[in-house]
């Protein structure tokens, strides 16, 4: 193991003032000469639209890629329940400096205290873009803006448009993408995956991507390349994500020298649907919002067999409002889940395969009227309705904890550039905000901080030095090598005519992650993982079968793709789990916790966020520790009781 220095680049000065210091000191780059920059964006969600939005308006040339059909439909559109900002407008003692230690505090102190800061200081100037943009956020009756609470904080600073709040804020986003597109400052490359890096010289010069509706391998050269990929929380087969969502573009840039930060760090949602049957490829995520006023609880008897309203008070268990009266419902998201599932682990589920508990409206119901509760969620129980045929007023509903959020993801400098010069990762692809746990309602504002405020500034600090270099040669021979490299793996796929598909193989995998490295770790589970993984990995690759061809729509082959990268995520993510001797967060090793079942962290040997390298072979990483220095906050034991 060896541990080269990671440069933070975290500014000095106290922390109010780093980036502000930061700005100051940036370097710029003249008008002119921004129009002779090209910069690619791989992702169109919050973070890559914004980034590219913004950066283009700046002067400079941008390329945009995404998978899907239209920016649009980036995963960002599903995001429901809000994003937080510290306006104070309910007069409720928010501040910034709050916000940041909510934070800190509900990703365990697993964060970086600098990045953090920045993230709650510049969460208000989100909400002012968003409203110029015309983003039509929920209003009280005098018009000013509405907020509600979200897990993990005990003032309400989530703003929100409805259940919708993720899909407002990228048709914002897109605006102002298209707006470039129409300019011509923006070029949008739809229905395009990003199949590697290019590095010439040790810096990030472009990428190959695959038009998914031709076939075609085309080569793309840039000054800088800026991944907004998302989460890889799909990994997990049945998880909120959509099924495209992948791990793939962080994963070959991992593989060309980008370290990966705390891969295991993953967010269980205690609000999902519940499995209702084994050919389900999808849970659907009910807003935690939700849990400003449903309650949750089980039966106390696990052999309860009335229906939910004819179970009296007494017979039930609000086992988040005993165990945490302080924050009761609103315990945060790793709390909750943990906690559904001690329930549903005790035989105390509910539902058909006794794999949910219940959330329940009733006391809101009947001290709001169904009027207010409707225009809070009125969206969500129809989607609840829809899928399920249960209509949410009359009967509370079965939610159960779900993969959602990679906390996890391509490890950055305060910069948000990845360990490869030029190249940065933003959004929830890379790894920077959240520690090891992420409070809802953060991350819509990190995908928005990242591509509107913090990238236009950390990008031309880098391209300043750039400005000299001239256009990426796209015949140069590191692209024949990429090229080439690509050619040989969709082939490889093609041509192993096995039996089983990328799907299956990817099932076994999400059952694999579920089990022994997603809610609860052990030491023996993880080994166990590891070992089952590299089996699958063997297997995948003299047993795959993909139908068609390369040169045609082939979404068989583009899963085979994602599949194969996950096989190698999925060790790495049950390394990391393994090495870290403590709970933390969302991560709750069976070993370490205290009396009453709650994570023990152990600040003196493992604050440190682990930074993976690439060393060729999957499953012997090289382990590189950024220490986490807390100069302004005193890391304690995270309580929420
Ligand atoms: C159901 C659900 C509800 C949520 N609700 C909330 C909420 O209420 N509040 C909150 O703060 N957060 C919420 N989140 C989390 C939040 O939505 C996401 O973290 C955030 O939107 C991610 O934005 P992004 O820009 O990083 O990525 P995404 O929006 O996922 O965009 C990824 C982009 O990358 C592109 N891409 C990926 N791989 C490739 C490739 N290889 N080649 C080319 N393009 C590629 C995709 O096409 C897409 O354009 C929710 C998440 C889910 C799943």
């Amino acid at each position: 193991m060896h541990t080269p220095f990671l440069d933070t680049k975290i500014p000095e000065g106290p922390l109010e003032k780093k980036w502000s210091n930061y700005k100051k000191h940036a370097k710029l780059v003249n008008p002119n000469n921004r129009k002779k920059l090209e910069i690619i964006v791989v992702g169109t969600g919050l973070s890559g639209a914004s980034a590219a939005a913004s950066l283009a308006e700046m002067g400079y040339q941008v390329k945009s890629f995404c998978f899907q059909d239209t920016p649009r439909r980036a995963h960002s559109v599903a995001a429901q329940g809000g994003v937080n900002a510290a306006k104070n407008y309910k007069n409720d003692g928010d501040s910034v400096y709050r916000m940041f230690y909510d934070t800190l505090k509900g990703g365990d102190f697993r964060s970086r205290e600098a990045n953090t800061y920045r993230l709650a200081e510049c969460s208000a100037s989100l909400i002012d873009q968003a409203i110029a943009q015309g983003v039509p956020f929920a209003r009280e009756y005098g018009g000013y803006l509405r907020n509600r609470s979200f897990g993990g904080v005990q003032v309400s600073r989530t703003f929100y448009a409805r259940g919708q709040t993720g899909q407002q804020l990228l048709l914002g986003a897109y605006q102002g993408l298209m707006r470039q597109v129409k300019a011509e400052k923006v070029k949008l490359y739809a229905r395009h995956e990003m199949l590697d890096l290019v590095l010439i010289d040790n810096k990030a010069k472009g990428i190959i991507a695959r038009n998914l509706d031709t076939g075609e391998i085309e080569r793309h050269g840039a000054h800088a390349v800026v991944l907004a990929t998302g989460g890889f929380g799909k990994i997990y087969y049945l998880s909120t994500l959509a099924m495209g969502c992948n791990a793939s573009a962080i994963w070959r840039a991992h593989k060309k020298g980008a370290f990966m930060a705390n891969p295991s760090w993953t967010q269980i949602h205690p609000t999902s649907l519940p499995q209702s049957g084994p050919y389900q490829s999808k849970l659907t995520l009910m807003s935690e919002s939700l849990r400003n006023d449903g309650r949750i609880w089980v039966p106390k008897d696990q052999n309860e067999k009335r229906k939910p309203n004819d179970i009296p008070e007494e017979d039930r268990d609000y086992y988040l409002e005993r165990k945490y009266p302080s924050f009761g419902n609103l315990a945060p998201r790793d709390i909750a889940s943990r906690a559904a599932k001690e329930q549903i682990d005790a035989g105390k589920g509910v539902g058909a395969l006794k794999n949910a508990v219940y959330l329940d409206f009733s006391r809101a119901l009947k001290e709001y009227g169904k009027n207010i509760i409707k225009e809070r969620y009125g969206n969500l129980f129809d989607m609840y309705r829809k899928i399920t045929g249960i209509n949410a007023y009359d009967e509370p509903m079965k939610i159960s904890p779900a993969a959602h959020f990679s906390m996890g993801g391509l490890w950055v400098d305060y910069e948000l550039m990845t360990s490869i010069n030029g190249l940065f990762a933003i959004g929830e692809a890379n790894f920077s905000d959240h520690g090891a746990n992420r409070l809802g309602a953060n991350s819509l504002l990190q995908a928005c901080v990242d591509g509107y405020f913090i990238l236009p500034y950390t990008l031309s600090n880098y391209l300043a030095t750039e400005i000299k270099v001239q256009k990426t040669d796209i015949q140069h021979k590191e692209f024949d090598i990429a090229e080439a490299n690509c050619r040989k793996q969709l082939e490889g796929f093609l041509t192993t005519k096995g039996s089983k598909t990328a799907e299956e193989f990817h099932k076994e995998l999400g059952r694999e992650l579920y089990d022994k490295c997603g809610l609860s770790r052990s030491k023996k589970g993880l080994e166990k993982a590891i070992e089952n993984i590299q089996k699958l990995r063997k297997e995948f690759k003299s047993n795959l079968i993909v139908p068609g061809d390369a040169a045609e729509v082939n979404s068989e082959l583009e899963k085979a793709g994602r599949v194969a990268d996950y096989l190698e995520v999925a060790e790495l993510m049950c390394i990391d789990a393994l090495q870290r001797d403590e709970s933390c967060g969302a991560h709750f090793r069976q070993e370490y916790q205290t009396e009453d079942g709650e994570a023990k962290r152990d600040d003196e040997n493992f604050s440190y966020s682990a930074a993976w390298e690439w060393t060729t072979n999957p499953s012997k990483p090289n382990l590189n520790k950024e220490p986490l220095i807390f100069e302004f906050v005193k890391p304690t034991v995270r309580s929420y009781k």
